[in-house]
């Protein structure tokens, strides 16, 4: 099967200037791409430059270097009138509902303001109409139009915040930590709601997370991320079959097992330290401070981004094939 991409990011930047000299490096280069219709995730520890790389690929932050083609255009080249458009082809769904969602406007008023700004649905009862199918399609009904965000459950706020997303009809969804507020037992119902809707509207979305378990629900293909790099990317399968990473494994190993015997069997690998800063990241790999396999070459030079196999991506020297005679390496990392 032939896949389209919708969006191409290459060797995206997102730096913070803090003054006094100092460059906070978020997002530090990070190339990937999302086929039309798929779910990519990205997975990664809080400060990672997951969220930020979220928002630099919809135009909240300036990009430092780097572009983000969609559909095949650069955006970054619009002009006002294509960079409208594009506005209205791709949306955000925020982590936490609640800060997201004007506490003084209704339900209705929430989700027809993205329609009033793009002139669409200009007849008040053709608007309102459409208010109740996007209600109806996130599991509301139209009793909850003139209700305020103070009056509904964190997951039915989700709700609302998705079907605000989905008011313009987007083509793409960039859903930042959507599930990370909810609790275990909404987090099911929201991801089996946006599978749905995924289904239904042809929507692709780029899937934000610190929980690789839940990413995994979800995507067709995982970017893992630390300290503002991609590290490894691959199909979700092949992530959980054959984690390449040292800190893959280290993410893989902290789920939990739902077999109670596998579970005991569990051998679980603890990252030493503190994520460092993104101020002053180490030198060669970025991961070296807490990497249970480090070796000296680590520390001076930076490994590269290598298709090991098809379609799997790894930055780490335990892959590279000059330094390990054509070794595969993928099982010491894994048992150290
Ligand atoms: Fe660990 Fe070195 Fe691989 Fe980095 S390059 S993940 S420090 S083995």
């Amino acid at each position: 099967m032939i896949m389209e991409k919708l969006l191409q990011v290459n060797n995206l930047k997102k730096h913070f200037d803090l003054g006094h000299g100092e460059i906070l490096k978020a997002v530090d280069g990070v190339t990937f791409h999302i086929n039309k219709g798929e779910t990519f995730g990205i997975v990664g520890e809080s400060g990672c430059g997951k969220s930020t790389a979220g928002r630099t690929i919809i135009g909240l932050y300036d990009r430092t270097e780097g572009e983000v083609l969609f559909n095949g255009k650069n955006i970054h080249n619009l002009k006002s009138r294509e960079r409208f458009a594009f506005h209205r082809q791709i949306q955000m769904i925020f982590q936490d509902p609640y800060a997201s969602l004007n506490p003084r406007s209704t339900v209705s008023e929430i989700i027809s303001e993205p329609m009033e700004v793009h002139g669409l649905y200009p007849n008040k009862k053709e608007r309102m109409k459409r208010v109740y199918q996007l209600l109806e399609d996130v599991g509301l009904n139209k009793d909850h139009a003139n209700r305020y965000p103070h009056e509904f459950s964190g997951g039915q706020r989700q709700r609302i915040g998705i079907a605000r997303a989905l008011a313009l009809d987007p083509e793409f969804i960039i859903a930042d930590e959507p599930i990370s507020a909810l609790d275990v037992s909404i987090q099911a119902q929201v991801v089996n709601l946006l599978k749905r809707l995924q289904k239904e509207k042809g929507l692709t979305y780029l899937f934000i997370a610190h929980d690789l378990s839940m990413v995994k629900q979800i995507s067709d293909r995982i970017g893992v991320m630390y300290l503002g790099q991609l590290v490894e990317l691959t199909s979700s399968t092949e992530l959980y079959n054959k984690p390449m990473h040292p800190y893959t494994q280290a993410l893989l190993s902290a789920i939990p097992i739902p077999d109670p015997d596998v579970e005991d069997q569990r051998e679980r690998i603890i990252l030493q330290g503190e994520l460092p800063s993104p101020i002053n990241p180490p030198s060669g790999c970025v991961f070296r401070t807490r990497c249970p396999a480090a070796m000296e070459v680590c520390a001076s030079e930076k490994p590269k981004w290598q298709e090991i196999d098809k379609d799997h991506f790894v930055a780490c020297h335990l892959y590279d094939k000059n330094r390990t005679g054509g070794q595969d390496y993928s099982q010491v990392a894994a048992t150290r």
